[in-house]
């Protein structure tokens, strides 16, 4: 394997970066025992071990939040098989990554699970992966060797210093999050003034993305075979069987379910998710994932605009 990036970096640099998520404005002291992270303020200690460092307090959750760390702990082996459509994203990823330099710039990834905004951007660039389930994280550094530290955290409160990364990136994430103003509080919070917000595939409010939900429900309820990948669905239904030890059809289900339980807001209207006085924005667009039969019809009626995500980009004033 190449030598990792987070080689070159002195942890005591890394160190200066971190902060405790529970008393603001703390220092972390490194412990005698090398695994270990003091905060000198509340005293919580917390674990540091293979490149993550674990904040999470696993008693008091809210529980959209226990839901998504039990469901993305069991998903994780198997998460890049199931989110094959997420493919779709990547061509657009990609496109929008050769237009910004991203060489030995810090870049914060949050709700990284195993890494698909990493696959997708420079790999000169210094990664900080932030994510509630450790199973991810762990995934996520196998995969990696541009990653610098791992946060096994919460979104809401990152433990990281104020404008302490160059870019932050944020992949089908926000509707996953109880509080997700709060977690844009906490993003501004941390990234550099003129620093780089990427948020990506995250569901669109708008009339478009709403026809476009409503017809396919349809759809799928009157004619259950006009789900386009059939052999696809069936894949995904083995998947299921695999993380839940039980019959296919069932396993089906339950993954309905906590896929349910884990989205914590339905869509966002990407013209009032980030305010103009704190970011210029410099790009919003809606796009389909799916390439069906129906999302080229709507894409022809409405060749602006049309989408049931979105992405944005913008910077930090
Ligand atoms: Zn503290």
């Amino acid at each position: 394997m190449e030598k990792r990036v987070v080689d070159e970096i002195t942890k005591k640099e890394l160190m200066n970066m971190v902060r405790c998520p529970y008393c603001e404005d703390s220092i972390l002291a490194v412990s005698s025992k090398e695994s270990f992270l003091d905060c000198r303020q509340c005293e919580r200690r917390f674990t540091s071990k293979d490149g993550i460092i674990d904040f999470i307090e696993d008693k008091d959750l809210k529980e959209v939040k226990s839901v998504n760390i039990k469901y993305h702990d069991m998903e994780a082996e198997y998460y890049d098989n199931i989110h094959m459509h997420m493919q779709a994203d990547s061509k657009l990823y990609q496109g929008l990554v050769e237009r910004f330099d991203f060489g030995g710039k810090t870049v914060l990834d949050i709700g990284t699970g195993t890494g698909f905004v990493l696959d997708n951007f420079h790999k000169d660039a210094r990664f900080i992966i932030l994510d509630i389930s450790a199973n991810m994280l762990k995934r996520n550094l196998k995969k990696h060797n541009n990653v610098i530290l791992g946060l096994r955290a919460d979104s809401e409160q990152i433990p990281l210093m104020n404008s302490s990364v160059d870019m932050i990136t944020l992949s089908s994430v926000l509707h996953h999050l109880p509080d997700p103003a709060k977690a844009l509080d906490e993003i501004y919070r941390v990234l550099k003034p003129k620093g780089i917000l990427f948020i990506f595939h995250e569901p669109a409010e708008s009339p478009r993305g709403m026809i476009y939900r409503v017809v396919r429900k349809a759809l799928r309820i009157f004619f259950p075979k006009y789900k386009k990948d059939v052999k696809r669905e069936e894949k995904i239904k083995d998947y299921a069987g695999k993380i839940f030890g039980v019959e296919k059809d069932e396993a089906s289900k339950k993954m309905e379910e906590y896929n349910r339980k884990t989205t914590a807001q339905e869509s966002f209207d990407p013209k009032k998710l980030l305010p103009v006085e704190k970011y210029l924005i410099k790009e919003t667009k809606y796009y389909y994932t799916s390439d069906t039969f129906f999302c080229r019809l709507m894409l022809f009626i409405f060749p602006k605009k049309s989408g049931d995500q979105f992405y944005i980009i913008a910077e930090k004033k």
